[in-house]
């Protein structure tokens, strides 16, 4: 395989471009996403309000693969990466090898946007008010219901739990953020290991060596807590060898747009391991090394702030929070800084920090945690910085 060739551009699906497609879009495209005859389509049910679950089948190889998106609806990233691993493995009817390869050895299962009610109005849960990701025991949620009975009629091999995460999530304390983190759920209490979970590890591995190569230090392990609600957990303990993927933050990427390529390429890398089973020779110990998530970023740090009030002079930094809150047309968000904490912040990072200490902090407003920010920062001369009420009005670096 030549691994200088372009494998990400020529299937980028160019139709969607940000993190608000909706339900519509996604109908919209998929008509045209999969009409080859490498593919077949179903209905597999129906969301709360009624819009409909899509399954995309393919390939006629013997390991079964099943790859859920956006069961939380605010988290897009993966049913953007999922439109272009399906442009890609559309080409292998045309000869593209590595697709054809995969489509052989493997059978893909893919329900993109799992939640499209909760996509509609870009939220974490569904109409219900209720986190899929907490049914799989209860099964309220129509959605719960339908991913749950999936993996009981497909029973497969593998399979791909597409989220997203916060982008406060920092790579341990490497100062990177953790702008992919992976995880082979535990399927008990004790974080036992056993040959599914295994080879979930062996996986990750293989993905996390490719991940490296693109954004080296970028790369993190998810939490590694037994959630019994959820259904990466529960679908690791009945037998598929379960892989979450989350996609975090990237500097200057709010849409997303380069972490979804990053996405692509962990699960176009993780298919051609499975259809391979390269997988099989790898170490755990390589699973076990990748940093765990750690929350120490913020999106703006002001470092050395010299605070001046009647009372006393002091010295802080700042960490601020870029709060999302969806616009009416519910395409698009506006953004709001929180404190999120002022003091000693060394061992934190920003997305984008600034070296305060020869500026005056004129504040508008008390440094309260959790709330918008309010101040000046000013050199002799000008304004460097100026935030009102959250928003950045003015800025000068
Ligand atoms: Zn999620």
């Amino acid at each position: 395989m030549d691994s200088n060739a372009d494998h990400y551009t020529p299937y980028k699906e160019t139709r969607i471009s940000n993190r608000f497609i909706k339900h519509a879009d996604l109908l919209e495209i998929l008509p045209s996403l999969t009409n080859n005859p490498i593919f077949t389509t179903e209905v597999a049910g129906y969301s709360f309000e009624g819009r409909s679950l899509n399954l995309i089948k393919a390939g006629t190889g013997e390991t079964r693969v099943f790859i859920w998106s956006q069961m939380h609806g605010d988290e897009a990233t993966a049913t953007m990466a999922i439109c272009d691993l399906i442009n890609f493995l559309a080409a292998s009817s045309e000869g593209e090898s590595s697709g054809k390869y995969i489509l052989e050895n493997c059978t893909l299962f893919i329900l993109p946007m799992v939640s499209p009610d909760g996509a509609e109005v870009f939220n974490r849960r569904n109409a219900q008010g209720i986190d899929i990701n907490r049914d799989f025991h209860r099964q309220q949620t129509p959605e719960g219901r339908v991913l749950r009975r999936l993996r009981d009629e497909i029973k497969p091999h593998f399979g791909f739990n597409m989220h997203d995460q916060s982008t406060m999530w920092s790579t341990g304390n490497t100062g990177k953020p953790a702008t992919i983190s992976l995880l082979a759920p535990a399927y008990d209490a004790a974080l036992s290991v056993n040959a599914v979970r295994e080879r979930a590890m062996q996986v990750i591995s293989i993905i996390n060596t490719e991940l490296q190569r693109h954004i080296p230090g970028f790369v993190a392990r998810f939490d590694d807590e037994y959630e019994p609600r959820a259904f990466g957990d529960n679908f690791q303990a009945a037998g598929t060898s379960t892989i979450l993927i989350e996609a975090g933050g990237f500097k200057d990427d709010p849409e997303k747009q380069f972490i979804r390529q990053l996405t692509y390429t962990a699960l176009l890398t993780a298919l051609k391991s499975i259809a391979s089973k390269s997988y099989a020779n790898v170490s755990l110990a390589n699973y076990f090394d990748i940093p765990e998530n750690d929350k120490r970023h913020y999106h703006l740090v002001l470092r050395n702030c010299k605070v001046s009030t009647p009372v006393a002079t002091y010295k802080v930094d700042i960490g601020l929070v870029a709060d999302e809150k969806l616009n009416p047309d519910h395409r698009s968000v506006t953004y709001t800084y929180l404190i999120e904490d002022v003091g000693d912040l060394t061992g934190y990072h920003g997305y984008e920090e600034i070296e305060a200490s020869n500026y005056n902090l004129i504040l508008t407003r008390p440094l309260i945690v959790g709330e918008g920010a309010d101040f000046i920062l000013q050199d002799q001369l000008s304004t460097v910085l100026c935030v009102e009420n959250g928003r950045i009005t003015n800025k000068n670096l």
